[in-house]
């Protein structure tokens, strides 16, 4: 069983904040995300900023917000760190006037490898981030070629160096694996390089299909050859292990971190928690209703706005969230969300016996031996739920 003996409880009374900034150098091959490529120059930031604020007053006419504390704000995109400080400046101060904060309260930006540097981190630190996120995905060219994503090679080699040096006080990077040509020992490789400098959040993503995007297409039309799935398996079952070594422990499917640093905005999603979503594209969840912004810059800069639409079951939600935590979860406390579904506990019961899971009738928590069959179980829990058949 995971050695992480922390456990995970439903917290009312907190909410998290995301803003979307949908502009990035250059559209990588395989983004599903909304994301327009815009080259190096400068471009006109105004009328998007305008149009966030905007959003912010509509939202707190729709649904009373202000009565969460926000434990964290999250600046997601595109590429964040091609925002201008001084709009980010703006929407900050509004978003500290019309909201009350937790103490300890995450600032997350996301940012691209080329964008880190002294003088940046020292801004964005002044803004009140206090964690950067940085979209690395391989630290080797060839791979991030094949990923037709926009790079500068030197830069990417101080990255690291530069993050450790705490300019802000947390910092992880997302690795891709799965990529055509990447072999298991380049992904470790990868690892190993985070990992010499005192990394504490790693998040690895296997490389998907995501209908719609360029490599997907090419994938389709035998231009391309697909993610690399055995490898996958592979790293999906021995990761968790040799990263537990090292001191990051597996929270989330996807999600490494020492102890005490693991994205408080991510968990709130994956535990049902309430948060607004600002830009275009962007989610939001009151914990009951949703609503989703259009995925079109147009559309959402003519104040076309998602509407807020009440949810009959949160259920499978609950499954598709809460059961990716690797943690032991207190399932009794997110009760509101599964209560009802006949078999839920039988079939808990019957995966402890074979010991894919611990459940004691009040904690739940995964077999890491298990993970690699993770969406699986998952949707044999939808499938108890006839609304989902
Ligand atoms: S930089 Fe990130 S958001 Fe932008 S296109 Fe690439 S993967 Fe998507």
């Amino acid at each position: 069983m995971n050695q992480n003996s922390e456990i995970v409880f439903y917290e009312s009374g907190k909410m998290g904040i995301y803003i979307h900034f949908p502009y990035c150098i250059q559209k990588c091959s395989y983004c599903d995300f909304y994301s327009i490529g815009v080259g190096k120059n400068f471009f006109q930031q105004e009328e998007y900023f305008q149009t966030l604020h905007i959003e912010i007053e509509q939202r707190l006419k729709e649904f009373p917000w202000e009565n969460f504390l926000v434990s964290s704000v999250f600046l997601g995109g595109g590429t964040p760190s091609l925002a201008s400080f001084p709009h980010l400046h703006k929407l900050f101060k509004t978003i500290r006037e019309y909201f009350s904060f937790t103490m300890d309260c995450e600032w997350t930006m996301e940012a691209n490898p080329e964008d880190i540097n002294f003088e940046n981190l020292e801004k964005w630190k002044d803004l009140g981030i206090n964690r950067i996120s940085v979209g690395v995905q391989s630290f080797h060219p060839k791979v991030l070629e094949f990923l037709g994503r926009y790079h500068d090679k030197d830069k990417y080699f101080q990255v690291l160096e530069l993050l450790s040096k705490k300019i802000i006080s947390r910092y992880g990077i997302d690795l891709i694996y799965g990529i055509p040509n990447q072999t298991i020992e380049m992904f470790y490789e990868d690892i190993n390089r985070a990992l010499s400098h005192n990394l504490e959040h790693l998040s690895c993503y296997a490389l998907t299909l995501e209908k719609g995007t360029e490599y997907s297409r090419k994938v389709y039309q035998k231009e391309n050859p697909p993610p690399n799935e055995e490898l996958q398996t592979y790293i999906l079952k021995t990761l968790p292990s040799y990263l537990s070594k090292k001191g990051l422990a597996i929270y989330e499917v996807s999600n490494f971190a020492k102890l005490g640093n693991e994205c408080k905005h991510n968990l709130q999603y994956w535990k049902m928690l309430p948060y607004l979503g600002l830009g275009v594209s962007a989610h939001g969840f009151t914990g009951n209703a949703r609503y989703a912004n259009p995925r079109s810059l147009q559309v959402y800069m003519k104040q076309n706005f998602g509407f807020l639409k009440q949810e009959n079951s949160l259920y499978l939600d609950f499954l598709l969230c809460t059961f990716r935590i690797m943690k032991k979860i207190n399932l009794q406390s997110f009760e509101s969300f599964w209560i009802d579904i006949d078999g839920f506990e039988s079939k808990l019961e019957s995966w402890s016996k074979k010991e894919i899971c611990f459940w004691d009738k009040e904690n739940f928590q995964w077999n890491l031996d298990y993970i690699h069959l993770l969406d699986s179980y998952i949707y044999e829990l939808a499938d108890l739920d006839s609304k989902f058949l």
